[in-house]
């Protein structure tokens, strides 16, 4: 198992988990999210193997014979993931998202909540800060935080 954390420990704030039956925000996304927000999927995974993860929304189950990391034919992302991201959002605060939020705001018209749409679009994930995994680090963490990983089932602390 992968995962991360940091100590001191910060907010995490989960979005982007719509489901079938519930309410979920639709609209347009503004300019540029869509885009930065896949640079941020392409740049970062963790937690990828805590399970595969099937959209909800789409209207048939995946067939068992499609791939499922390539998207449906008609859709942009694959409609299927493993993992999550982060984004740094305030001081102290991070959101965490599933890796699938790509399909969702791309073919479902999904609209996250606007802080998580400003986190995304301030955030480089290319930026002077590594934002790939094991090496995450975000603007706010501290120089001397420390990192916490587990891998293969040796914790590091
Ligand atoms: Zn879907």
């Amino acid at each position: 198992m992968r995962s991360v954390g940091f100590r001191p420990d910060y907010a995490r704030v989960t979005v982007g988990w719509p489901a079938a039956g519930h309410r979920w925000t639709t609209g347009p996304a503004p300019a540029g999210f869509t885009d930065r927000l896949a640079a941020v999927l392409d740049a970062q995974q963790v937690n990828a193997v805590l399970g595969l993860h099937e959209c909800a929304l789409c209207p048939t189950p995946l067939p068992d014979a499609h791939p499922w990391y390539t998207p449906r034919p008609g859709h942009l992302r694959a409609s299927a993931g493993t993992g999550e991201i982060r984004v740094p959002g305030t001081p102290g605060t991070v959101f965490a998202a599933p890796h699938l939020i790509g399909h969702y705001v791309a073919d479902h018209g999904y609209l996250p909540p606007r802080p998580f749409v400003e986190a995304v679009l301030a955030f480089d994930p290319y930026g002077p800060w590594p934002a790939r995994f094991p090496g995450i680090r975000f603007p706010w963490i501290p120089d001397d935080a420390t990192l916490r990983h587990v891998d293969e089932d040796r914790p590091v602390v």
